[in-house]
């Protein structure tokens, strides 16, 4: 067996996540998604383009500390859809996870319409139905095609 060995590529974790499988060239912006840019002091490893069986080039994203929420998941889906989550504690696999392509995503997106109510300081979380396309504003029917983690809310 001549495998190559890619987990030497990124080092292994005590405690955290690891976001497998990840489309390659997206690993950036999985990072905006989890509002990680290092400023927390949190150990991150990142392996863009890494070979792999499945996708044939895949990203790798390694977070120290950190397991994601539910809707961090949901939007990580829409970018990266064969990525896998593997929760890390003492060095161990303990859970591991396929992302599933949600039918909406709430309260995680901010609607681009300046018109929709979700804009106008009512307390309404904003919903999105999950297309093919895009993801559908449920309240004015907006959808964002492209560049989906430029909505994220902050
Ligand atoms: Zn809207």
């Amino acid at each position: 067996m001549t495998q190559p060995d890619t987990e030497l590529r990124v080092s292994k974790i005590e405690n955290g996540t690891v976001i497998d499988h990840v489309t390659a060239g997206e690993a950036l912006r999985v990072l905006a998604i989890l509002g990680i840019d290092g400023t927390e002091g949190e150990t991150v490893s990142v392996g863009i383009n890494v070979p792999s069986d499945r996708l044939g080039r895949k990203d790798v994203v390694k977070v120290e500390g950190m397991e994601l929420s539910q809707d961090e998941v949901d939007v990580l889906s829409l970018i990266a859809p064969d990525a896998t989550i593997n929760i890390i504690r003492e060095y161990e696999v303990i859970e591991k996870s396929r992302v599933d392509r949600p039918e909406s995503v709430v309260g995680v997106l901010t609607c681009p319409n300046t018109n929709c109510i979700t804009n106008a300081g009512e307390p309404v979380n904003t919903h999105f139905d999950v297309l093919d396309t895009g993801v559908q504003c449920r309240y004015c029917e907006t959808i964002i095609r492209e560049n989906i983690t430029d909505h994220i809310e902050t």
